[in-house]
C-alpha cells in the first residue's frame, strides 16, 4: 500500500478533474513501483496510462524461459493473459461482495489478447525489470474527481491484481513453461517449412472451423478434426522433443477443390491465420504458414497509387498506364491485381486466394469468351495465365480455392479435394482430366497457353526489374495533420482527416497491431526521403523493432500504449491504402 498516494487522492476528492495531474510520477509500493505516465484530461478521454514496475526477483521467471526472443514473447503473452484474468477475477469477486469496482467491469485494463500469441508491449520483460503496462479509467462524478474511489482502485485493488498475476508465489510455473514450449515449437515449425519445401502445414486433429463469423474461438460442436491424406503427410521434430504429423502444403501451385460447404474456405482461412501462432485449445495450434504469406482478394473501391499491375492488366480503354496504375476507386480486378503486386513488394512468397473473394475476370477467362473477345481487346491477362510464371520465375507459391472451375487443373502441382471436411489428394485424377481435354482439343481454357509460355520460357513476365516504388518525402503528408495517427478498432486508422480502411486486410488480427501500424505510418512519414523504396523503409523499421521491441514504434517514452507487432505486409497494406499517398517522380495521382 502507498499511503502518500492514498492521501493525495483523498485530498483532491471533489476537485476539478484536471487536478488528477497531481498523481503523475512514480509511487513506491511495497514490492513494485507505479509510474503514472499519462493522466487523462477528462473522464471521457482515453484512460490514463500507468506502468507497474517490478524487480525481476519479485516475479521470479525461470531464466531458461526468457533467454531468447521467442521465450520472452511467450512469457509476456502469458503474463498479459494472467493479468487480464486477475482483473476479471477481482471485478467479479468485488461485484459478488457488493463492493463497487469502479462501475461496470473494472477501471483497470491491460488489453486482452485474442487467440494469437503476438509480440506485445503490454508486459515488458527486461533484464533489470518486469513492467505491466496498464490503462486506468480514473473515476469521476460529472467532472469532479472521485478521489476515494480512485484510491481504492490504485492503492487497494491494483496491488491485489498485481499480487495475483505477477508475484512469484502465484505464478503457475507449469502452465507458463507449457505456454513457452508450445510457442517455441510453433515458431520452430514455421522456420522449418522452407527447408521442407512447404508453404504451410495443417496438423492432424486440428480444429479449423470457428464458432461463428465474428468469433475466432473454435467451433464447439460437430467440428470434424483434420485428417491428413497419406500422400501429403509429413512429420516435424520440435525443439521440445515432441513431433507433430499433418498435411504439408507444398510449394508451387496448390488448388483446393470440393463441393460447396465442404470446408474449402475454412481450410484456406486457417492457413491465412497460420502466419501467427495460436494458444493451446484454439484448434489451430498446428496450423502453421510461412511468415511471408499473403491473402489476395478483390477489394473494389480501394485507392491504388502508382502500382505496376501491367502483368495482369494493360491497354485499358482509358489509356491509363498500368505500369504505374493509380485509382481512387479501383475495380474488382484492378484492386486484386494491386493487392497481389503490393504483396510481392512486401516480400511475400506465398499467396492465398479464395474464389469467394476474388474477381472472376481477374482469375480466369474461358475459351468461349476468348473466341468472342479477342485477347487484344481484353485488358486483363487472368491470374490462371500468370500463376505458373509467378512460381517458376519468382518462386512465389499459390494456394487457391476453386470449387467452380476446373480450369486450374492444368496449372496445378497439387490438387486437394475436400469431401465433408476431409482432404484427399486428387492430383492425379485432375491431371488426367486436364490431359484428356488437351488431347481432344476440348475445353482447355487458356491454361495450355500458360503452359506454352512456361515451356518456351520466352516471356519473362515477373523477372524483369520491377521499378520499386519510392514514396515522396511528402508521401504521407496531410495538410494540417497535427495529431498522431490512431487506430479506431482493428480495421480503421485515423490519419489526420483521412480514414485508412483496413477492413479487407485479412491478416490484420488485433487492434493492438492496428495501433502499432498507425505509429508505423508516422515513423515512416519521418523517414521517407524520396530516394529509398517503401519496402526498404518498412524493412528498416522492422529491424528497429527487432532491436528495441515494439516499444520503438511509440512516440512516447515510458508507457507505449497497447501495441502488438505487425508484419511487413500489413504495414505496406496501410500505407498503400492511404488515399493521398504520393510517390517520388510523379507516381502520384
Ligand atoms: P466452402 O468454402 O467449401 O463452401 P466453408 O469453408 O465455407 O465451405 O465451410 C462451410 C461450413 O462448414 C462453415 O459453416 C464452416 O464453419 C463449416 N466447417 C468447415 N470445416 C468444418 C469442419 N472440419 N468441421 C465442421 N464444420 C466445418
Ligand atoms: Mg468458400
Amino acid at each position: 500500500n502507498n499511503r502518500a498516494l492514498q492521501d493525495t487522492l483523498h485530498r483532491i476528492d471533489g476537485q476539478g478533474y484536471g487536478t488528477y495531474r497531481e498523481i503523475r510520477g512514480t509511487h513506491q509500493f511495497e514490492d513494485f513501483r507505479l509510474s503514472v505516465d499519462k493522466v487523462q484530461v477528462d473522464p471521457y478521454a482515453p484512460p490514463s496510462l500507468m506502468r507497474v514496475i517490478l524487480e525481476p526477483g519479485v516475479v521470479g521467471l525461470p531464466a531458461e524461459l526468457i533467454d531468447d526472443a521467442a521465450g520472452r514473447t511467450a512469457v509476456s503473452d502469458f503474463l498479459t493473459r494472467r493479468f487480464a484474468e486477475a482483473i476479471g477475477d477481482h471485478a467479479r469477486s468485488a461485484a459478488e461482495a457488493g463492493k463497487d469496482s469502479a462501475g461496470k467491469g473494472s477501471a483497470v485494463s491491460i488489453g486482452t489478447p485474442g487467440q494469437q500469441v503476438l509480440e506485445r508491449t503490454s508486459v515488458l520483460i527486461a533484464e533489470d525489470r518486469i513492467e505491466a503496462r496498464i490503462a486506468v479509467e480514473l473515476p469521476a462524478s460529472g467532472r469532479r474527481i472521485r478521489g476515494r474511489q480512485a484510491a481504492r482502485i490504485l492503492t487497494d485493488q491494483l496491488p491485489q491484481i498485481v499480487d495475483a498475476a505477477l508475484k512469484h508465489k502465484n505464478l503457475d510455473a507449469g502452465a507458463l513453461a507449457e505456454h513457452v514450449r508450445l510457442y517455441r515449437d510453433q515458431q520452430s515449425l514455421r522456420e522449418q517449412l522452407g527447408t521442407a519445401g512447404l508453404v504451410g502445414f495443417v496438423g492432424a486433429g486440428a480444429i479449423l472451423p470457428r464458432r461463428s463469423g465474428d468469433s475466432d474461438a473454435p467451433l464447439k460442436q460437430g467440428a470434424v478434426p483434420f485428417i491428413a491424406p497419406d500422400s501429403l503427410r509429413v512429420s516435424f521434430d520440435l525443439p521440445s522433443g515432441l513431433s507433430v504429423t499433418g498435411m504439408g502444403v507444398p510449394e508451387g501451385v496448390t488448388v483446393i477443390v470440393g463441393g460447396g460447404y465442404h470446408g474449402k474456405s475454412t481450410l484456406l482461412r486457417a492457413l491465412e491465420r497460420g502466419v501467427y501462432s495460436h494458444v493451446a485449445g484454439d484448434g489451430r495450434e498446428w496450423v502453421i504458414a510461412r511468415e511471408a504469406t499473403s491473402t489476395i482478394r478483390a477489394e473494389d473501391g480501394r485507392a491504388v497509387t502508382g502500382v505496376d499491375i501491367s502483368a495482369f492488366i494493360s491497354g485499358l480503354p482509358s489509356g491509363a498506364d498500368t505500369r504505374s496504375f493509380s485509382s481512387e476507386n479501383a475495380s474488382g480486378s484492378t484492386s486484386q491485381a494491386a493487392n497481389l503486386v503490393e504483396a510481392l513488394e512486401a516480400g511475400s512468397t506465398a499467396l492465398l486466394i479464395d474464389e469467394d473473394t476474388s474477381a472472376t475476370n481477374f482469375m480466369i477467362r474461358d475459351e468461349r469468351m476468348r473466341r468472342l473477345i479477342a485477347d487484344e481487346r481484353e485488358p486483363i491477362t487472368p491470374f490462371i495465365d500468370r500463376v505458373r510464371p509467378l512460381w517458376t520465375q519468382q518462386g512465389v507459391s499459390t494456394v487457391l480455392v476453386a470449387g467452380g472451375s476446373g480450369a486450374f487443373f492444368d496449372v496445378a502441382d497439387q490438387v486437394i479435394a475436400l469431401d465433408e471436411y476431409v482432404p484427399k489428394d486428387v492430383t492425379q485424377a485432375a491431371g488426367e482430366i486436364a490431359r484428356s481435354d488437351a488431347a481432344t482439343g476440348g475445353d482447355t481454357d487458356a491454361a495450355s497457353d500458360a503452359a506454352d509460355v512456361e515451356s518456351a520460357g520466352q516471356e519473362l513476365i515477373f523477372s524483369h526489374d520491377r521499378r520499386p516504388r519510392v514514396p515522396a518525402s511528402t508521401a504521407l503528408a496531410e495538410r494540417g495533420k497535427t495529431k498522431p495517427a490512431t487506430a479506431r478498432g482493428r480495421s480503421v486508422i485515423q490519419y489526420g482527416r483521412e480514414r485508412v480502411d483496413l477492413a479487407a486486410v485479412a491478416q490484420l488480427v488485433d487492434a493492438a497491431q492496428t495501433q502499432a501500424i498507425a505509429h508505423a505510418m508516422d515513423r515512416l512519414a519521418e523517414t521517407f526521403d524520396g530516394e529509398s523504396s517503401l519496402a526498404k523503409a518498412v524493412t528498416a523499421l522492422l529491424a528497429r523493432i527487432d532491436d528495441d521491441g515494439v516499444d520503438a514504434l511509440s512516440p512516447h517514452r515510458g508507457h507505449p500504449g497497447h501495441l502488438a507487432r505487425p508484419r511487413a505486409q500489413e504495414i505496406h497494406a496501410a500505407v498503400n491504402r492511404y488515399r493521398h499517398l504520393q510517390l517520388a517522380g510523379g507516381g502520384h495521382r
